[in-house]
């Protein structure tokens, strides 16, 4: 029975046959598969447990050379541990591989008897047939062994999985049939080690060996007549046991139903406000259809990104009042609301009240600029048209947001956004290829926007030139009329003539980044509707640590609050000086300061401002170097929010290509916010 030649020596084929049926489930990018099935939600890496279990696996391109894969047996090695090799660039074993918690919670789904799902990745060399999608769903599989080896001098440790449930075929067994059926062979040698009285089982045909990393038998063969002592194996050789491949665990729940596929969410008449914006809701669905894991990328619902397939799936929104994003701990008068803004000692603060807006504005020291949170009352958000009325029609016209693709290649296929947008007026290509539509017919919450953003924009702008003036001169009344004129002339020619909008459902976010792109005017102005969301502004890391990721000094002047800023001035001088003189002792430098001040890499700043954006809330930021040094992030903790924001792009900055063929027009509705009643 232990006849090696029932497994000639394992040679990869160079073409596979093709698999017997298709896979259940499968997807063409691992932001999809990871939004969709609840069986892997790891990003990186190729295991995923939580909460003390493993729950999936996905085996890919990096195997070991031992690890195995047949119609019912995975053998893989634990992943981790890997470096790369200074010489090979290959990923090699650093160390002895230990029992880990990834380990341990495989070791917990055996004994509890929870299986695990295991996940081919188009480049897996072991998979026996062909694939044809970026990762198969092969099945639910009964973790049955862990044990320690060793590979090239190191310890690892390696899993055994068999299928769960194997009363019908595999759809990965390849059509031109497999030699040995599961269960079919004698059940493996069992061995006592004479050493650790630990009992394993024989896995190679080369002979038993103890299993047991801390005995002095571990991975050692018994003598034989040409080796009389104890020996480790030849690795080249090592042949896996056919009775231990083929071997067949029984588990209670053998056979038993367990889900492939993703919550077929849906509502009913008791389901709560905006229920439909809750996580569950946007996670992806495998397509009945198809297979295809999809992410949720339309507003409206989902449709399968499978070529030729139809699928589509659209929820009813469960309408959110705008009385019911009232926050009970904050309740809203038609006097000044107040605050709930911090800052760090470093920025400078000015408060003010107008128009029935508090107004924080806050200065950066070394920034030329502004950042404006101009907080609404109730006045405010109840207006005629305001941003009550706003938050609700916007639920009630699919102005066509949409997540969109990134196109950064980060992980293998497509990732998308983590929030939906659509762009309005002059087209915006810089958080993501955002499809722009015309002004025209657009539906009304966006071109009041607009409108809006230009009064509050324009307002606030010839706030800050009559500060100066006051500041300059005391002959107040002409000079100040003059100026304003002069502003409102500036606007007219430059006005907001795009608007960005952006929906966030229930965990949605957008992580930090900044606003500053070639063609875009200083100004950019923000609507908040809805849940309250949290805008976090930062020193950029390189920037705050003064140099880059790879570790080359960054020569822009430094800004108060970053790391070492005297030491980095004083270097500054020095710098600027051998620049003009010697530019390779220069290049020489930058490589070479960072070190000298004691610079790292990696360090991140702390959130400098941050600012609750409420329901009817606007944020101005102003000027270039605010985008330059900063970077800002917005979360929210409720069901649905909006976002919308206007800019001035400068047409001519457009690529031919990228010109809109339509109109972008004035704002014709001028919206003057002095006009409602004063704070009181
Ligand atoms: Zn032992
Ligand atoms: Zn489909």
């Amino acid at each position: 029975m232990y006849a090696a030649k029932l497994f000639p020596a394992r040679s990869l084929p160079v073409t596979k046959a093709d698999s017997i049926s298709q896979p259940r489930v499968w997807a063409d990018g691992r932001q999809e598969l990871c939004e969709t099935l609840h069986y892997f939600r790891a990003y990186h890496g190729g295991s995923y447990t939580t909460g003390g279990f493993a729950r999936g696996f996905m085996f890919d391109k990096s195997a070991h050379k031992r690890d195995y894969m047949d119609s019912a047996v995975v053998i893989a090695r634990a992943g981790g541990g890997l470096v790369k090799d200074k010489d090979t660039g290959e990923r090699v074993i650093s160390s002895d591989r230990t029992e880990d918690t990834k380990v341990t919670s495989l070791r917990n789904s055996m004994q509890y008897f929870n299986p695990v799902v295991i996940i081919a990745g188009a480049d897996n060399p072991n998979m026996p047939s062909k694939t044809c999608h970026a990762y198969s769903v092969l099945d639910y599989f009964k973790p049955t062994h862990i044990w320690t080896e060793k590979s090239k001098g190191m310890k690892i440790m390696r899993y055994r999985f068999e299928r769960l449930d194997s009363t019908n075929p595999s759809w990965w067994t390849p059509n031109d049939g497999e030699q040995v059926e599961h269960g079919s062979l004698d059940p493996p040698l069992l061995h006592t080690c004479i050493e650790c009285k630990h009992d394993s089982q024989q896995i190679y045909l080369q002979g038993w060996m103890c299993l047991q990393p801390g005995c002095p038998n571990f991975w050692l063969l018994a003598p034989t007549a040409e080796n009389p002592l104890p020996h480790e194996p030849v690795e080249a050789e090592l042949e896996y046991d056919p009775c231990f491949l083929k071997q067949r665990t029984t588990w209670p729940n053998d056979h038993h139903e367990y889900s492939l596929t993703s919550n077929n969410v849906g509502l009913s008449g008791l389901s709560i406000a905006g229920e439909d914006c809750s996580l569950a809701y946007w996670l992806g669905m495998v397509c009945p259809k198809c297979g295809r894991c999809n992410s949720r990328l339309g507003w409206v619902g989902w449709e399968c990104g499978s070529q030729g397939c139809t699928w589509t799936k659209e929820l009813p929104h469960t309408f959110i009042a705008a009385q019911a994003i009232r926050e009970p701990y904050f309740p809203l008068s038609g006097g000044y609301t107040m605050s709930r803004d911090t800052h760090l000692p470093l920025v400078k603060l000015d408060v003010s009240f107008k128009d029935n807006y508090r107004i924080n504005r806050y200065t950066i020291p070394g920034i030329n600029g502004f950042v404006a949170h101009l907080i609404a009352n109730k006045t405010v958000v109840e207006e005629e048209g305001g941003p009550d009325q706003m938050f609700e029609e916007l639920q009630q016209v699919d102005i066509g947001l949409r997540r969109r693709g990134l196109g950064n290649g980060m992980l293998k296929g497509e990732s998308y956004t983590r929030h939906f947008t659509v762009n309005y007026g002059m087209p915006y290509k810089f958080i993501a290829a955002t499809s722009s539509a015309t002004f025209d017919g657009a539906a009304r919450p966006v071109t009041h926007t607009r409108s809006r953003l230009n009064w509050a924009a324009k307002s606030l702008l010839t706030d800050e030139a009559t500060r100066e003036l006051k500041n300059d001169t005391d002959d107040g009344g002409e000079a100040l009329e003059k100026a304003r004129q002069k502003i409102e002339e500036a606007w007219r020619l430059k006005e907001f003539n795009e608007v960005l909008a952006l929906g966030y459902f229930e965990q949605q976010r957008i992580n930090y980044h900044d606003d500053g792109e070639f063609g875009l005017g200083p100004t950019i102005a923000t609507l908040s509707l809805g849940a309250p969301g949290t805008m976090r502004l930062r020193m950029k890391a390189r920037h705050y640590n003064g140099m880059s990721n790879a570790g080359v000094y960054d020569d822009t002047p430094p800004l108060p609050g970053c790391v070492a800023y005297e030491a980095r001035l004083e270097a500054q001088k020095h710098l600027a000086h051998i620049k003009a003189t010697n530019s390779s002792v220069y290049r020489a430098s930058l490589k070479t300061i960072p070190k000298q001040l004691g610079l790292k890499s990696g360090g991140t700043a702390r959130d400098a401002i941050t600012l609750t954006l409420a329901h009817g809330d606007i944020v101005i930021m102003h000027g270039e170097g605010i985008q330059k040094y900063y970077e800002h992030s917005v979360d929210h903790a409720g069901k649905l929010r909006f976002a919308l924001t206007c800019r001035y792009i400068d047409p001519d900055s457009l690529k031919e290509t990228d010109k809109p063929d339509y109109e972008v027009g004035p704002d014709e509705e001028c919206y003057d916010g002095s006009k409602l009643p004063a704070a009181a």
